[in-house]
């Protein structure tokens, strides 16, 4: 093993380098060193690189990866060297009063990886090797001689996974579960609902392209810069309203549009993320509707072996989203034409 490895390192907003680094080693007895197979480029890393989220100069970006186990630590029970693995993109302890509670997401030392040192200073999944640590709690095996593609497997660590816990949270068999953002959460989620026993997926959007690949999911497209999306809503429900509304994007005006959609007594469940300090929303029209209000970061660990079982069994294949496949060293490229969205998922080959 040669010293050094090429990693994707932020140097500054937009800026995007491949570089030589040191491989990393384990630290812990609790950590694994994997050797990367498939790497994406996921949503959220784009809130470094446009800058939104200020990290340290030259971190290692990237949480979605899959690769083979080349070194264990000591106390590692669960793997053993050439293991392959998918490791959830949040790092819990696995012992704090939340992780006790089955609410990793809430870990009082959760930690991401390729987001800095406010997020636990891990370095990120773009390179050759990458470290994880609670490797028991973090990584799963990938199945042998399964049906489990590595493209698909690759998302039960972070998006699919996300999108899976937002409708299984939330709904029961037979229900109506409208997805408002057909991003590649927003997908993943109707995918589960279809999954998990939905009667209908409905699938609001503005991007007809989008809601194309909701209906090969078997969802129902709702196009809302031609419909009134409520309208739609409650002419699929008997005017009741969907059981379940997942809000997938994250921003107020999708919440707005999210709410109208619901039945009285329904659960709104939003893996969006929200960074707004306050907002406004129609309380008394919450209140009076007595709806159950389901939200905040994934606890990616309590889930995903349900994901990777569905994934088995042919009932979960977000590779369909994949747009490009590209090599590592095409890095740079890769995050201007996601950030440009012109591609709706980018998987990176550190081999190339
Ligand atoms: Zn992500
Ligand atoms: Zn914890």
């Amino acid at each position: 093993m040669s010293e050094t490895m090429k990693a994707a390192v932020l140097r500054a907003p937009r800026v995007v380098e491949i570089a030589d680094v040191p491989i990393p080693h384990i630290n812990e007895p609790t950590d694994i060193l994997v050797k990367v197979e498939k790497t994406a480029i996921c949503g959220t890393d784009l809130h470094p690189y446009e800058g939104r989220l200020e990290l340290e100069a030259d971190i290692i970006l990237g949480h979605e990866f899959i690769g083979s186990v080349v070194d264990v630590g000591s106390a590692v029970t669960q793997f053993s060297v050439g293991d392959r693995v998918v490791a959830s993109c949040v790092v819990s302890c696995g012992a704090c009063y939340q992780c006790r509670r089955h609410q990793p997401g809430n870990c009082a030392g959760s930690r991401i990886f390729g987001l800095g040192l406010a997020l636990g200073d891990l370095d990120g999944g773009q390179a050759e090797y990458v470290v994880v640590p609670s490797a028991d709690i973090t990584a799963r095996a990938i199945p042998q001689g399964s049906n489990v593609n590595d493209e698909d497997i690759l998302f039960a660590g972070d998006i699919m996974t996300t999108g899976h816990e937002a409708v299984a949270r939330a709904m029961r068999p037979g229900d109506t579960v409208a997805v408002v953002g057909a991003g590649p959460v927003g997908l993943c989620a109707a995918m589960s609902a279809v999954a998990l026993g939905a009667s209908q997926v409905l699938v609001v959007d503005k991007v007809a392209t989008r809601l194309k690949e909701a209906e090969q999911f078997g969802a129902i497209g709702i196009n809302s810069s031609e419909n009134d999306a409520t309208d739609a809503v409650l002419d699929l429900t008997d005017w009741r309203g969907a059981d379940v509304v997942v809000d997938a994007v994250g921003h107020p005006s999708a919440l707005l549009a999210a709410i109208p959609l619901l039945r009285a007594g329904g659960v709104l469940s939003i893996p969006g993320v929200y960074t707004e300090e306050s907002m406004t929303i129609p309380f008394a029209d919450l209140y009076l509707k007595g709806v159950r209000i389901e939200m905040g970061v994934s606890h990616i660990t309590e889930y995903m072996d349900e994901v990777i079982a569905l994934m088995g069994a042919g009932k979960l294949h977000p590779s369909a989203m994949i747009s490009h496949r590209m090599g590592l060293s095409e890095a740079a490229e890769a995050y201007k034409l996601f950030e440009a969205r012109e591609a709706v998922k980018i998987l990176l080959d550190p081999t190339r």
